[in-house]
């Protein structure tokens, strides 16, 4: 390799930010933090900082910035707190980074992921609100920046890895038939129906296989977490929706398959670790040791696969039905769910209104064709204001 790489971690204080940094941590000889940032958990990022010394921190405010430089100053380290959306924008796009981990969650990630896409980075993409919200505009940067843009959800990962290297000249064009992406079918699998209206934020969160962030936890209760992730393959693949098909796998060991018109269909499989997604982007096409054990197949014993309900699972359909409305339908699906998600954690609703709450804000919002990223933030903010409408009518 000819050269230390830069990179900057959006969202470092986070589950996939810490991954990443683990990973970082074990191949110094590769990889140099450039950037880091944190919105809440301001103590972790101050221990952040220490440990790795970045150029550039980043943090939501002013107050935040002063308490952090001093901090960081007398701990002799030298790096320049930044503020805000402007300052996660210029350490996304600064002219001597290499690569960008985007793992904000949510909207709030898009314009920095934007701005690492517009400077021609190499985005590693966890954010995957931002890609589902502005699709078309997302890879049309892409495609003009000559951005290298790499899948870190597991699944698109998994995916990217099991697709010839041209897969974009087009999926039919190198014999790929469908996509089957699979998912763990969350906490509530097995929960009675009638059991739903009374499961607690913590029990959402408590995911069998995997240990993530809040937002994604919820939205993988509810399995919206596969319906984001069938937009975003969408995208990535150019696929259409029923090119895709969502298999539940309770072991989360085969992270998801590529069908081809030969019959072969072809699975990447691995424990249920981020960094193994994590290293195989971040060293692409190289591979690197990630600190993930290896698979045990003789502990794993079985595989299983079976069929989503869509009555347990509504929010598949909605997601489903956005995919195919295409326009600003994925943005307000995506933002009508943050809100709902918000909402379920705070206890202002039950489970099952999460579905009931999307689906009012995708039957009064207007479907429009998307042609700026000003059009898909008034779609976002459209939604919101009709879900916290809803809210009104509908908290306990
Ligand atoms: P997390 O909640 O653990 O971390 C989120 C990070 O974003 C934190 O660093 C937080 O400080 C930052 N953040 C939150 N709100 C922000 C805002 N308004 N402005 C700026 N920064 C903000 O979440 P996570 O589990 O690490 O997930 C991050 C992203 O990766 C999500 O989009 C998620 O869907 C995706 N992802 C996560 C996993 C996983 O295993 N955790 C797997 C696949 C995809
Ligand atoms: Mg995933």
């Amino acid at each position: 390799m000819s050269h230390l790489q830069q990179i900057t971690v959006l969202g470092a204080t986070g589950s996939i930010g810490l991954s990443t940094l683990d990973v970082i941590a074990r191949h110094p000889e590769r990889y140099q933090v450039f950037a880091l940032s944190g919105f809440t958990r301001l103590l972790e990022l101050e221990a952040l900082c220490l440990r790795f010394r970045p150029r550039f921190a980043v943090v939501p405010t002013s107050a935040a910035a002063v308490a952090l430089q001093g901090a960081l100053h007398s701990g002799g380290v030298s790096t320049r707190v930044l503020v805000g959306e402007a300052g996660l924008c210029e350490v996304a796009g600064h002219p001597e980074v290499d690569a960008v981990m985007a793992a904000i969650v949510g909207a709030a990630g898009l314009k920095p992921t934007l701005a690492a896409v517009e400077a021609g980075k190499k985005v590693l993409l966890a954010n995957k609100e931002a890609l589902v919200m502005s699709g078309a505009l997302f890879m049309q940067a892409v495609r003009k920046s000559g951005a290298v843009l790499l899948p870190i959800d597991s699944e698109h990962n998994a995916i990217f890895q099991c697709l010839p290297g041209d897969y974009a000249r087009g999926l039919s064009q190198v014999g790929v038939r469908r996509i089957l992406l699979t998912a763990s079918g969350g906490p509530f699998r097995q929960t009675p129906l009638e059991q739903l209206r009374e499961v607690t934020p913590e029990q959402a969160c408590a995911h069998p296989n995997w240990s993530m962030g809040r937002k994604i936890s919820v939205d993988s209760a509810s399995m919206m977490n596969k319906g984001l992730e069938l937009i975003e393959a969408c995208w990535l693949f150019d696929a259409k929706p029923e090119q895709i098909e969502i298999l539940i796998h309770p072991q989360s060991v085969i992270h998801s398959l590529v069908d081809y018109v030969d019959g072969s269909v072809l699975a990447q499989l691995g424990n249920p670790d981020m960094r193994t997604p994590i290293s195989h982007a971040l060293a692409w096409p190289e591979r690197i040791d990630s600190g993930v054990a290896p698979l045990d197949l003789f502990a794993v014993a079985r595989l299983d696969f079976q069929a989503p309900d869509e009555s347990r699972f509504p929010c598949l359909r909605l997601a489903r039905a956005a995919a195919e409305a295409g326009g600003s339908a994925p943005a307000l699906l995506n933002a009508a769910n943050e809100v709902a998600v918000q909402a379920f954690l705070q206890g202002q609703i039950r489970f099952p209104q999460i579905a009931d709450m999307i689906d009012e804000v995708l039957n009064i919002a207007p479907v429009v064709v998307v042609e700026s990223l000003a059009a898909v933030f008034a779609a976002d903010t459209q939604a919101r204001e009709i879900a916290e409408q809803w809210l009104q009518r509908h908290a306990r």
